[in-house]
C-alpha cells in the first residue's frame, strides 16, 4: 500500500465539487476499523483543512471546507449537494421513520434492510469507482442498509437477521418509499390422517371439502392473520388411504401478523377434527421445507385386497417372490391426466400376507418412497410389473390401504 495512492485518491475525489463524509469516508471503508465511513469521512476533511491551512497548494473543490473557519487561507467554499449521494445520507431518516410506520401492528423479531437505489445514483457511484479505484471502498448500498438497520434496532428493539429474517424491509430510492415483504412462518409437525375422504392438500377443483392442510393451516391462519397457506409434506398418501404412521411436513403461512402462539393449543385443536393429528410442531426456518421435501423414506402399508378367483396357497407362495424385487411401474393410468407417462423402478423391500377369506387378503408390504401401491396390487392392466394380480393369477384389488410405518432409517 502506497502512501500517495491514499493522497491521490482524496485529491481526485475532492476535486470535483462537494461530496459529504460518508461518500468520502466510504471510498476508505476498510481503512480502520471501529469507525463508520462519515467519521472517516470527517478526519481526512480535516487533516486536509489543515493542509489547506497551513499553505499547501492543493486542487481542492473549496465547496468541500465551506464549514471550516480558515485563518491563513483565506479559502471561502459555499456548501453544494453532495455529487455522488445527492445528499441522500442527511435523509436517511426519513426512510427510517417511514419503515418504522410501516411496521406497526406486525409482529416479529428480526429483520432485514434492503436498498433499491435509483439509476442515477448507481451511475454516480459507478462514475466515482471508474475514477478513484475500488480499493478500500464500500457500496453505497451496504451503508445505506447498515446505518438504517442501525436505527431501526435502536426505534424497534427487535434486531438485523441476516440468514433467515422474518421481515425484509426494501429502501426504494427511486419511488422514495419503503416496501415490507413479510416473510412466511415456517412450522415442522408429523401427522396422521385417520380418516379415507380427504386428500392431503387443497383440491383445486374444491371437489374436496377439506384437506389436511387446511385442518392444520385453520388454526394458525386464525393465530398469525397470515394470507395463506402451503403444504409441504414428505410424500403423501392417497386420498381414500389413512395415514397412520407419522408423516413429517412444514406448514408456510404466508403475509404472517403474528408469529407467536402456543403450539399445543394448535395441535388440541388439530385433534377436535377426529380427521387429523399432529404432533411434534416446532418453528422451524424455511430450509426446513426442502428437508422435509427430499425425505425419501419406505414406508409400510397394510392393505386388504379381494381377488375375482378364490386363492389357492401355491399361488400365495408366490408373492414372497417379491421380497427384495424391483418393480417397474408405468404411470397408473388414474393419474396419467395430471402427470408425464414416465417409467419409475422401486423396489419392494418386504411383503408378508395373511388369508382372510376365500377371496380375501391382508397385505403388509414395505416398498421404497414413491411406490404406487394400488398399482403393485392390481397391476393396472399391465403397465405395473410384476403385480400382485400377476402373480397371484387372478384380478386383485384394493378394498382399504393404510400408511402403517414412514421408516426413518434405511433398511
Ligand atoms: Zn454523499
Amino acid at each position: 500500500m502506497q502512501k500517495s495512492d491514499f493522497f491521490e485518491k482524496v485529491l481526485k475525489i475532492m476535486e470535483k465539487g462537494y461530496i459529504c463524509d460518508n461518500c468520502l469516508g466510504r471510498q476508505f471503508a476498510q481503512l480502520l476499523s471501529g469507525l463508520e465511513n462519515k467519521e472517516r469521512g470527517r478526519a481526512i476533511r480535516d487533516f486536509f483543512a489543515f493542509l489547506l491551512e497551513a499553505g499547501e497548494e492543493l486542487e481542492l473543490d473549496s465547496s468541500n471546507f465551506f464549514s471550516y473557519k480558515f485563518r491563513f487561507s483565506g479559502l471561502k467554499g459555499e456548501k453544494g449537494k453532495c455529487v455522488v449521494c445527492g445528499d441522500l445520507f442527511e435523509g436517511l431518516d426519513f426512510y427510517a421513520k417511514k419503515a418504522v410506520e410501516k411496521l406497526s401492528g406486525l409482529e416479529f423479531s428480526n429483520f432485514l434492510v434492503g436498498t433499491k437505489l435509483s439509476g442515477s445514483l448507481v451511475r454516480k457511484e459507478e462514475d466515482l469507482w471508474e475514477n478513484v479505484g475500488i480499493e478500500w471502498c464500500e457500496p453505497m448500498k451496504s451503508e445505506v442498509n447498515r446505518l438504517v438497520g442501525k436505527e431501526l434496532e435502536k426505534e424497534s428493539g427487535k434486531s438485523v437477521e441476516f440468514n433467515n429474517p422474518e421481515i425484509l424491509i426494501i429502501l426504494n430510492m427511486k419511488k422514495k418509499d419503503v416496501e415490507i415483504c413479510v416473510n412466511s412462518l415456517y412450522i415442522y409437525g408429523e401427522y396422521n390422517k385417520l380418516v379415507r375422504t380427504i386428500p392431503q392438500t387443497r383440491w383445486p377443483s374444491g371437489k374436496y371439502k377439506t384437506s389436511v392442510e387446511q385442518i392444520v393451516a385453520k388454526p394458525v391462519l386464525k393465530k398469525t392473520k397470515g394470507i395463506g397457506s402451503k403444504f409441504h409434506g414428505a410424500g403423501r398418501e392417497d386420498i381414500n388411504a389413512k395415514c397412520l404412521a407419522w408423516r413429517p411436513f412444514v406448514l408456510e403461512i404466508t403475509g404472517p401478523r403474528k408469529r407467536k402462539m402456543n403450539l399445543k393449543e394448535i395441535r388440541d385443536s388439530v385433534k377436535k377434527s377426529k380427521k387429523v393429528e399432529v404432533r411434534k410442531l416446532k418453528f422451524v426456518g424455511s430450509d426446513e421445507v426442502e428437508k422435509v421435501k427430499s425425505m425419501r423414506p419406505d414406508k409400510t402399508y397394510r392393505t386388504i385386497v379381494k381377488t375375482e378367483k378364490d386363492l389357492d396357497n401355491k399361488a400365495l407362495k408366490r408373492l414372497s417372490l417379491l421380497k427384495g424385487k424391483k418393480i417397474y411401474q408405468e404411470t397408473p393410468t388414474r393419474v396419467m391426466h395430471r402427470r408425464a407417462d414416465k417409467l419409475r423402478k422401486r423396489v419392494i423391500k418386504d411383503i408378508k400376507w395373511k388369508k382372510l377369506g376365500k377371496k380375501k387378503l391382508e397385505i403388509i408390504v414395505r416398498a421404497e418412497a414413491g411406490t404406487y401401491i394400488k398399482e403393485l396390487i392390481s397391476g393396472d392392466k399391465g403397465r405395473t410389473y410384476p403385480s400382485i394380480s400377476e402373480l397371484l393369477g387372478t384380478k386383485t384389488e384394493v378394498k382399504e390401504l393404510n400408511v402403517i410405518k414412514i421408516h426413518r432409517e434405511k433398511a
